[in-house]
C-alpha cells in the first residue's frame, strides 16, 4: 500500500518517535476508564467474599488478597488524577503512562482471578466474571506487554542502561571497542571498583537480581520452591509457577558450574553492540537454566562442543555505564576443560 506524501505525520523516517509520543497519551488517558470501573468491580469483589464467608467463615487469604488489590486500586487511582493534573497544566508526562498501564493492568489480572476464586465451584462456571477474568490475560499483553513498560520505567524513570534499540545512533549504549580479554582471570569487586579508573568508581550494581554483591565475591542466588523444589530466577514470587504452592520460598545458592543446552554465535547485533559474541543457556547444576554470554572459546561453531561443561564466572558487563557512572556487574560461561 502505498500513502500519499502529504498525509506523513511529521516528518520522513520519524515515525517510531511519533508512535511513543501517542502512545504516551494513550496510556495517559484510556486507563482512566478501566479505573474507573475497576471501583466497582473492587465493591463486587468485596460482596462476593462477603457472601461466601458468609457460608463458610473468615477466609484470610482471600481477605489479604483483597486488601492488596484494594490499596493498589486507590494508588493507581491517584497516579492516574496526578497525571491528569500534570497533563491539564500544560505538562507533557513521558513514561509515567506506563506506571498506570502496567501496575493498573496487573492489578486487574489479581482482582478478576480473586474475584473467580471467591466465587467457589460458580467461578468455575462461564459467566461474564470468568470472562472478564480471561480477557485481563490479553490486557497485559495488548497495548505494550508488561515487560515493555517495566523496560521503559527502567529506562526513562529510573535511569537504568537503556536496552540498544534499532533507531538509535548518537545515544546508542556505550560498549567498549576492544575486544574482551577472554583468558582474564576471575576478578573482584574490589579490583573492578579500584582498577578501571583513577578516580574511586562508584560500587557496581548487578546486572540481573539474581546476583547478590553482599560478600567479597559475586554470588547466584534464586528462589527455590518450599513445595517442589522449582526455581526461580526472579527476587519475589507470590506462589510457585510449577506447583501452585503459597508456602513460600528459600534463597538457593547453586553450584557455580553447569552443562551447555544451546548456544548462538551472534555475529550481527544493534548498533552499539561488540561482535561477534555467543549467547548460551546452561543448565546449572543444582540450579536453574540461566542465560548468559559464553566466552573462552573460538567463534567456531565446529570448535564448540554442544554439551560442554562450563563454569560461572563473574565480570564486568561489557564496560556499560547507568547515567552516574555505575559499572555492571553480570555472569559469564567459560569452559571448565580450559584449566
Ligand atoms: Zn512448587
Amino acid at each position: 500500500m502505498r500513502v500519499p506524501l502529504d498525509n506523513i505525520v511529521g516528518s520522513m523516517n520519524d515515525g517510531w518517535r511519533i508512535n511513543r509520543t501517542t502512545m504516551v497519551g494513550e496510556h495517559l488517558t484510556n486507563f482512566l476508564g478501566s479505573q474507573a470501573a475497576q471501583a466497582e468491580t473492587v465493591a463486587r469483589v468485596a460482596r462476593t467474599i462477603a457472601e461466601r464467608e458468609a457460608q463458610r467463615g473468615i477466609d484470610h487469604d482471600l481477605r489479604a488478597r483483597f486488601a492488596s488489590a484494594w490499596a493498589t486500586t486507590q494508588i493507581v487511582k491517584l497516579h492516574g488524577l496526578r497525571n491528569v493534573a500534570r497533563f491539564t497544566a500544560g505538562d507533557n508526562p513521558g513514561a509515567e503512562g506506563s506506571i498506570s498501564k502496567l501496575v493498573g493492568q496487573e492489578n486487574e489480572k489479581e482482582l478478576f482471578e480473586l474475584m473467580v476464586d471467591a466465587q467457589g465451584a460458580a467461578g468455575l462456571e462461564e459467566t461474564r466474571w470468568t470472562r472478564a477474568w480471561l480477557s485481563t490475560r490479553a490486557s497485559t499483553i495488548g497495548g505494550g506487554t508488561s515487560e515493555i513498560h517495566r523496560n521503559k520505567l527502567a529506562e526513562r524513570v529510573l535511569g537504568m542502561p537503556r536496552d540498544p534499540w534499532a533507531d538509535d545512533d548518537a545515544s546508542a549504549p556505550q560498549t567498549t571497542d576492544a575486544p574482551v580479554d577472554l583468558r582474564r582471570p576471575l576478578t573482584t569487586i574490589e579490583k573492578w571498583s579500584h582498577a578501571m579508573t583513577d578516580t574511586p568508581l562508584p560500587s557496581p550494581l548487578p546486572a540481573a537480581s539474581y546476583i547478590q554483591l553482599d560478600g567479597p565475591e559475586p554470588r547466584l542466588s534464586f528462589l527455590k520452591c518450599r513445595s517442589c523444589g522449582t526455581m526461580f530466577l526472579e527476587p519475589e514470587r507470590l506462589a510457585c509457577a510449577r506447583c501452585g504452592s503459597r508456602d513460600g520460598f528459600d534463597a538457593h545458592e547453586p553450584r557455580y558450574e553447569g552443562t551447555l543446552h544451546s548456544y548462538s554465535i551472534v555475529h550481527r547485533s544493534f548498533p552499539g553492540t561488540a561482535v561477534p559474541f555467543i549467547s548460551a543457556v546452561v543448565d546449572i547444576d543444582d540450579g536453574p537454566s540461566l542465560k548468559g554470554n559464553l566466552r573462552g572459546v573460538p567463534f567456531d561453531a565446529d570448535q564448540i562442543d554442544g554439551a560442554m561443561r562450563v563454569r560461572i564466572v563473574f565480570d564486568d558487563a561489557l564496560g556499560r555505564r547507568d547515567a552516574d557512572g555505575n559499572a555492571y556487574i553480570s555472569h559469564f560461561f567459560e569452559p571448565l576443560a580450559a584449566d
